[in-house]
């Protein structure tokens, strides 16, 4: 079954885009920390851009989620350096914010890991708070080069929320996506007998109050391959599964596709058609019988004759299901009875010897 947490690859998305994002800023922080003459801050970002490099082209895909805690210490590293120097007013506590939110994306095995995460990266913006509310930053800087980082930062951090808040979406989507196609997977492994193919009896059911609703006649014809005890006895188990399988394949040849063939259980075998009278309904039903009879079933070097007896019943007969395979099954008996490989319908029994 799939995992329905949030995808590894929208994960390895987000915080690609988060470190080509942050290998950008970290470029573009040098040219300007280079120019004002902020070395500390210069060496610092060269580290950072160094650190996303080795990160990337290192373990990116192989550790993934000691990658992810790297990047949040190193954004609060960041961050905290930012703000020693610098001070409070140009915004870089907002890359916090940004960050708390971001941690939820990646599966941490420990469930409690994100909120830890975000745990600290309050703390550590209030502490960031207080700090630079009683100490000075180590530069000073003038209200327009405040203003301009400000608005960066800003900037930047929304581009993270919102691009998170977009791929939140979209792995939503993958994941219902993911869902509905296990659903419809399931749903074909419960109306499908897996060793046949065929329909299973719940299928059947369900089509055959279908068609009694809408007032279309039936023929409930039951089947079960004759002496078939003797074939797994004598030539083992898996030879009776080829059997059974290929008696399936040979069915479903031989019918139309309004026909439902279903595995009833076992070797037995219920064919539901519409009825369009004895004539048709006995042609059909001779059509298999011939097919299966004259058919040489090959296993290990050994040619297996194999022969079905068939009993069938009608919605004249009655409407109620159970009703309609009783008197199919005690027909059916009734031509095992009379030296199997034949068809009894209500009134007669083909072919006629
Ligand atoms: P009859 O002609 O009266 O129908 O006799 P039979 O030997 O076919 O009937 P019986 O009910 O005695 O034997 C049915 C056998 O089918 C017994 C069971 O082991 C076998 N069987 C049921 N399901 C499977 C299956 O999935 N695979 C195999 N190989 N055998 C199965
Ligand atoms: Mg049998
Ligand atoms: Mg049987």
């Amino acid at each position: 079954m799939q995992n329905y947490s949030t995808p590894k690859n929208s994960i390895q998305q987000v915080y690609g885009k988060i470190i080509l994002l942050a290998l950008l800023t970290h470029v573009l922080f040098v040219a300007v920390f280079l120019h004002s003459g902020f070395l500390p801050l210069v060496f610092y970002n060269i580290f950072s851009i160094l650190f996303y490099i080795g990160i990337y082209l290192l373990c990116y895909n192989k550790h993934f989620r000691g990658i992810v805690i790297l990047i949040h210490l190193e954004i609060c590293l960041f961050v905290t350096v930012s703000c020693y120097f610098l001070g409070w007013d140009l915004g870089f506590p907002l890359y916090l914010i940004a960050l708390s939110s971001l941690v939820y994306f990646c599966p941490f095995k420990r469930k409690y890991i994100p909120y830890l995460f975000s745990l600290f990266e309050v703390v550590l913006f209030l502490s960031i708070k207080i700090y630079t509310l009683n100490f000075s930053p180590v530069f000073l800087c003038s209200p327009g080069f405040s203003s301009t980082f400000y608005i960066f930062n800003s900037g930047a951090s929304f581009t993270l929320i919102i691009y998170a808040a977009y791929i939140s979406k979209v792995s939503a989507v993958l994941t219902e996506q993911t869902l509905t196609k296990d659903n419809s997977v399931l749903q074909d492994m419960v109306a499908h007998d897996a060793l046949t193919k065929l329909w299973t009896r719940r299928h059947l059911t369900s089509v055959y109050k279908d068609n009694v609703q809408k007032q279309i006649p039936l023929v409930i014809v039951l089947t079960d391959i004759d002496n078939f005890k003797r074939i797994n006895d004598t030539y083992g188990h898996e030879c009776g599964d080829y059997v059974l399988s290929e008696v399936s394949q040979i069915m479903l040849s031989n019918v139309s596709k309004d026909t439902v063939i279903c595995r009833w259980g076992g070797e037995e075998f219920v064919i539901m058609m519409p009825d369009m009278g004895i004539k048709n309904t006995i042609s059909s039903v001779e059509a298999i019988r011939c097919a299966i009879d004259s058919y040489s079933f090959r296993y290990n070097g050994q040619t297996l004759h194999i022969t079905m007896t068939f009993g069938v019943s009608t919605t004249d007969e009655s409407t109620d299901m159970r009703e309609l395979i009783r008197l199919a099954d005690s027909r059916m008996y009734t031509g095992k009875q009379s030296g199997k490989n034949t068809i009894i319908t209500k009134n007669m029994k083909y072919p006629n010897t």
